[in-house]
C-alpha cells in the first residue's frame, strides 16, 4: 500500500529545463512546488577539473541508466522493436536539471514558418506539396505571440549572438555580444558572403562574457575548454538550470525538490489529475503525492510515456491517424554534411565551446524557394568549433585504410586541419512514426518502456543530399583541398550519434481532436495537467530545440498561473 503525502499546490515530474523553469516562475509568484526528479544531486563543483572524456563522453556519466530504463526501436510495425542496450543516436539526460547539464547551449528561435507550417506550404505551393502521409500541422500559436516568452528566456539563460538576418523579428538584441570568431569561422563566413549567403554568430548559452540576469543570477564567462557538450561546466558559464532557474525557486523556500524520485502514474479521477505516484528508488517504496495541478516535465519519452501508462489523453492509433498520445514523433537529418581537409592548415580544433560556431539559414524553413524541389522546410547550415577531444575525434579522409601506417599518418596529419559544415536539417512527422507502449520490455519497476517506430522517409533523403550539395559548395570556396560529402542518406539507425533533438507525442495545436495540449501546454483531457517539453512540437525545425522548449515552458507557467486564479480551459 503506497504512502500518501500531504497535497500540495503543483507538482513537477522532472527538473530539467522545463521543471526548472516552471518551478521558478511558480515560486516567485508563491505557489508551494515539489519537484520530482529521478535521478540524484548535481552541482557545479561537481565538474572541478575533471576534463574526463572517457567518463564523461565515452561512458555517459550524464546518462539515464539504460540498464534500468530505455527505449525500444523498430524502423517499421512490421518488424518487433528492440531495447536501446547502448547509448548512439540519442543521449538522454538524468538527475537535477537534466540534459541541460550537459548540453551544448545552441540557441535558437524557430522560424515563423514553423508555427504556421501546414498554411504557409498550401499557401505557397498549394496541397499537393504535403506528401501522403506527412501530418503536419499549424502549432495554435504564431512566432510574434511565442516572441515575448523566447526574449524571457534568452535573457534568462544570457544568450551571446548577433542577429539572423533570415529570422523572424526580435523585440530586443541577444543580452551578450556573440562569441569569439575563430579562424575556421572566418574563413566560413568569408566564403558564405562569397556566394551571396548571409552567415551569423551562432546563439550560444555559453556566456561571451560575465552576465547578471533579470533575477539577479551572476555568472562567469566561457573560458572556451572544449569540455562543454556532454560535461557539466566547472565555470556556471553555460547556462543550465542549476545555475539560474533551480536557484532562484530554492531561495523562495516554496521549492521543495525530492530526488530519486521516479515517478509512475498520473493518479486522476473525474477528468482531472489528483497527483502523482512515485517509487523512491533507495528504498522501493511507493509513494503517492496529491497535488491541485501536475505539471509533466519528463522530457519526450516518459511525458508520452506517463500519460499513456497512466490512461490520460487518447492514445494514437496509426491504422487510423486518430487519438493524440505517441502522435508525430519527429527526429532531425544530421547527415547532409561535407567534411574539408585542408593540407595546408593547422587549427586549434582543442579550443572551442558548445555553441561557438556560425550559421546561415538561406536554406532552412520557407527561406528558398522549394517549387523544384521533392521535400519541404529545410536546414539551418554551420560550422562549429566545440572543442574537439582526442577519444572522439579522429577524421581521416575517405579510402584512408582503418588501421595501419596510412591510418596514422592521415590521423596525424590531419589531426588539426579538417573543418566539418553541416546541416541541422528539419523532421516532418508521418502517420507511421510514433510512440506507444511496448507490449514485451519492461523497466526495472516493472513499467512498459516506449516504443519507436521511425525511418527515414523520401523528404529526408532529398533533404539530405541537397544539404550536402549546398556544404560542399561552401567548403569549396573555403579552399579545401578534398571534401568527402554524404551521398544518400540510408535508413535510420539508432546506434551513432546524431541528436538529442527528439520532438513529438504529447503535440500543441488549437483542437482537441487532432492535439493533446492547448498553446499552454494544458491538456484538453484533463485541465488540471501541463505537459512541458519538446513533447508538444507537431514537426522538428532546422534548429536546436531547447529556446523554444525553454519559451514554452514560460508560457506555460503563466498559463498555471491563470489556471490557478480561475479554474477551466485557458483557451
Ligand atoms: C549532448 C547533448 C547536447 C545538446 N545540445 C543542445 C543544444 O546545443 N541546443 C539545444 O537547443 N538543445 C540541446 N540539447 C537538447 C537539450 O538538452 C534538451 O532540449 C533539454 O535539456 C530538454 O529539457 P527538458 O526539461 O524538456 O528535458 P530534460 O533536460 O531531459 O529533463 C527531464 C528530467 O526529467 C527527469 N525524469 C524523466 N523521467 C522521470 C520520471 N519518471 N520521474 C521523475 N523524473 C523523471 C529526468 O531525469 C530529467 O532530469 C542537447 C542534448 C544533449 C544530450
Ligand atoms: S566551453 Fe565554456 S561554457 Fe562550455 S564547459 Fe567550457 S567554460 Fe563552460
Amino acid at each position: 500500500m503506497a504512502k500518501t503525502l500531504p497535497k500540495t499546490d503543483v507538482v513537477i515530474v522532472g527538473v530539467g529545463w522545463g521543471g526548472g523553469i516552471i518551478a521558478s516562475e511558480l515560486t516567485k509568484a508563491g505557489m508551494n512546488v515539489v519537484g520530482l526528479e529521478r535521478g540524484k544531486e548535481r552541482k557545479t563543483e561537481d565538474y572541478f577539473m575533471v576534463h574526463d572524456e572517457l567518463r564523461y563522453s565515452q561512458r555517459y556519466e550524464l546518462m539515464q541508466d539504460l540498464s534500468k530504463e530505455t527505449v525500444t526501436f523498430r524502423s517499421n510495425e512490421k518488424m518487433r522493436a528492440l531495447p536501446m542496450r547502448a547509448y548512439g543516436s540519442f543521449l538522454i539526460g538524468d538527475g537535477i536539471g537534466g540534459a541541460g547539464v550537459h548540453w551544448n547551449g545552441q540557441t535558437f528561435r524557430f522560424l515563423p514558418y514553423d508555427f504556421q507550417i501546414r498554411s504557409k506550404t498550401i499557401e505557397r505551393y498549394g496541397k499537393a506539396k504535403i506528401p501522403d502521409g506527412m501530418t503536419i500541422q499549424d502549432w495554435g500559436i504564431t512566432y510574434d505571440e511565442m516572441e515575448p516568452y523566447y526574449d524571457k528566456f534568452e535573457k534568462m539563460a544570457g544568450i551571446s549572438g548577433e542577429t539572423n538576418p533570415l529570422a523572424g523579428k526580435r523585440s530586443s538584441d541577444y543580452p551578450n555580444p556573440p562569441m569569439k570568431k575563430s579562424p575556421p569561422m572566418q574563413m566560413f563566413e568569408e566564403a558564405a558572403k562569397k556566394l551571396n549567403l548571409h552567415p551569423y554568430m551562432q546563439p550560444s548559452a555559453n556566456l561571451s562574457q560575465n552576465y547578471t540576469n533579470p533575477d539577479g543570477i551572476a555568472r562567469a564567462a566561457c573560458q572556451y575548454c572544449g569540455y562543454c557538450e556532454r560535461f557539466g561546466c566547472e565555470y556556471g558559464a553555460k547556462a543550465d538550470p542549476v545555475v539560474t532557474v533551480i536557484p532562484v525557486a530554492l531561495k523562495t523556500g516554496k521549492l521543495e525538490i525530492r530526488t530519486h524520485s521516479h515517478v509512475r502514474r498520473i493518479m486522476h479521477s473525474g477528468g482531472k489529475a489528483t497527483g502523482v505516484m512515485y517509487t523512491d528508488v533507495t528504498t522501493g517504496e511507493e509513494i503517492v503525492q496529491p497535488a491541485d495541478i501536475v505539471v509533466v516535465t519528463s522530457y519526450v519519452f516518459n511525458n508520452i510515456r506517463l500519460l499513456l501508462m497512466s490512461k490520460l489523453g487518447k492514445a494514437y492509433n496509426p491504422a487510423t491517424g486518430t487519438g493524440v498520445v505517441g502522435k508525430n514523433y519527429a527526429y532531425q537529418v544530421l547527415k547532409g554534411n561535407a567534411l574539408g581537409f585542408y593540407d595546408d592548415k593547422k587549427f586549434n580544433l582543442f579550443a572551442g565551446a558548445g555553441a561557438l560556431g556560425m550559421n546561415l539559414d538561406d536554406y532552412n524553413g520557407d527561406n528558398f524557394d522549394h517549387s523544384d524541389l521533392k521535400f519541404i522546410h529545410g536546414a539551418s547550415i554551420s560550422i562549429g568549433q566545440t572543442g574537439f577531444r582526442p577519444i572522439s575525434n579522429n577524421q581521416v579522409p575517405s579510402g584512408t585504410k582503418a588501421w595501419g601506417q596510412e591510418f596514422k599518418a592521415n590521423s596525424i596529419k590531419y589531426a588539426n586541419s579538417w573543418i566539418s559544415v553541416g546541416g541541422q536539417g528539419s523532421s516532418m512527422p508521418f502517420q507511421h512514426h510514433y510512440i506507444d507502449l511496448d507490449p514485451e520490455y519492461k523497466d526495472a519497476y516493472g513499467d512498459p518502456l516506449p516504443r519507436m517506430t521511425f525511418d527515414f522517409e523520401d523528404q529526408d533523403r532529398e533533404l539530405a543530399v541537397f544539404m550536402a550539395n549546398k556544404c560542399e559548395e561552401i567548403q569549396k570556396e573555403m579552399g579545401a583541398s578534398r571534401i568527402d560529402k554524404l551521398k544518400s542518406l540510408g535508413p535510420y539507425e539508432i546506434t551513432t550519434y546524431q541528436s538529442t533533438h527528439n520532438t513529438g507525442g504529447v503535440i500543441m495545436g488549437a483542437d482537441p481532436a487532432t492535439s493533446a495540449v492547448n498553446n499552454y501546454l494544458q491538456m484538453w483531457d484533463a485541465e488540471n495537467v501541463f505537459v512541458v517539453g519538446a513533447s508538444a512540437f507537431p514537426h522538428n525545425s532546422g534548429y536546436n530545440p531547447t529556446d523554444t522548449v525553454g519559451a514554452l515552458a514560460y508560457r506555460a507557467s503563466e498559463g498555471i498561473l491563470k489556471y490557478a486564479k480561475k479554474g477551466g480551459s485557458l483557451v
